[in-house]
């Protein structure tokens, strides 16, 4: 048997869509970009999506937009993968982080009392494909109380007048909630990853969904960003080999984490395809649930309830009464068998940058 972690969908039409990038004599940022953007937006019903090279880079972007000062604090899950807290440092932040429910997800409550004035941003990860409790999020911060404490210290904080959602959706694309609404259209800003492992990959990337309320201009703020994401220069390579298209400026501090042709060509592919592959994810999702809710000792991942549906990116299965020590035996025998399984996440409190930090593992039960 050889069941290898998630290996990428590589059908004959994602190497067309290649092999047509790569004979098109445009390799980088162009058309291929921004047909992904659009399906993206279809697929998900976000106002704008900006396509880059990944969540990380994407998440950095977005916060400092934002304009974060060492002072202001981004609540995060203490449960994710690290990349979600290392935007907030990135960005000049500060990682507020905070426990999680029994879904794995972000908790509510937890959120509230971690509120403080020099709160900026939430940020929830939607685990294994789980959205988390999003209109429960936006309420909170939008209640009377809480927008008193709002304290900003940003242009861009001035104008949203209290603190942003951020949902980081690296396994989410194509969850809904509310019955039918999809992720990528219920907080301020989402963030897909499109890395390999993903449900839908570019090998590399990421895209961000713009959801701003009325004080944006979505529309406005994706060109803003896109300039952003090429190094804040006024005529992407695409615009300035068109004739007399040459003079540019460079307007501010920008990043360079576009996204190319040749990656958005592999997403492009999959993506018009992924209702069909999310399909075959959920099968296989329930045959694992079918085989493990006859064993008393397996506790099953959620997948659907309260008007949520994932879109089954992990099996994340808990084991009653396992030691850590039993656990890693068990992967170990696992392995043996040619079946990749791993740990998803380590918290972040127990790796050695957080630890050091000062970040406690015990305040995360
Ligand atoms: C994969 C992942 C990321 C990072 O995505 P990249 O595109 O590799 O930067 C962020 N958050 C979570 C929860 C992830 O699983």
């Amino acid at each position: 048997m050889n069941i290898p972690f998630s290996p990428p969908y590589i059908d004959e039409e994602v190497i067309e869509e290649v092999l047509h990038t790569l004979k098109s004599g445009w390799i980088t940022s162009g058309p291929k970009v921004k047909a992904l953007e659009e399906e993206i937006k279809l697929l998900c019903g976000a106002q704008e999506v900006l396509c880059v090279n990944s969540w990380t880079s994407g998440a950095i972007m977005m916060l400092r937009w934002l304009g974060l000062t060492k002072d202001d604090e981004v609540i995060i899950p203490a449960y994710t993968y690290s990349a979600t807290a290392l935007a907030v440092l990135h960005a000049g932040g500060t990682p507020v982080m905070v426990d999680s429910c029994e879904d794995f997800n972000i908790s509510v409550q937890a959120i509230r009392d971690a509120i403080t004035e020099n709160t900026k941003a939430i940020i929830g990860v939607d685990f294994g494909g789980y959205p988390c409790d999003y209109k429960e999020i936006m309420d909170l911060v939008t209640e009377e109380e809480i927008l008193r404490k709002f304290n900003p210290n940003s242009p861009v904080q001035g104008t949203l007048g209290r603190i942003l959602v951020l949902n980081d959706a690296a396994h989410s694309l194509g969850a809904s909630y509310d019955g039918c609404k999809k992720t990528g259209s219920e907080t301020d800003i989402t963030i897909f990853s499109l890395h390999a492992v993903k449900n839908v990959t570019t090998a590399e990337g990421g895209a961000i969904c713009l959801n701003l309320p009325e004080t944006f201009d979505n529309v406005v703020l994706y060109r803003e960003l896109k300039m952003m994401s090429l190094n804040c220069q006024t005529k992407d390579a695409f615009t300035k080999t068109k004739v007399g298209g040459w003079r540019y400026d460079i307007t501010g501090l920008g990043m360079k984490i576009n996204m190319a042709d040749v990656n958005a060509a592999i997403g492009l592919a999959q993506i018009r395809k992924y209702p069909e592959l999310l399909k075959e994810r959920k099968r296989i999702f329930k045959a694992y649930n079918d085989a493990f809710s006859k064993c008393e000792w397996a506790v099953l991942p959620p997948y659907n309830r309260n008007q949520k549906e994932s879109s089954y990116h992990i099996y994340a299965l808990r084991i009653r009464n396992f030691t850590e020590e039993q656990r890693d035996r068990m992967i170990d025998e696992i392995s043996k068998k040619g079946v990749a399984v791993n740990v998803h996440f380590i918290p972040m409190p127990m790796l050695t940058l957080f630890h050091s930090m000062g970040y406690d593992i015990n305040k995360y039960p």
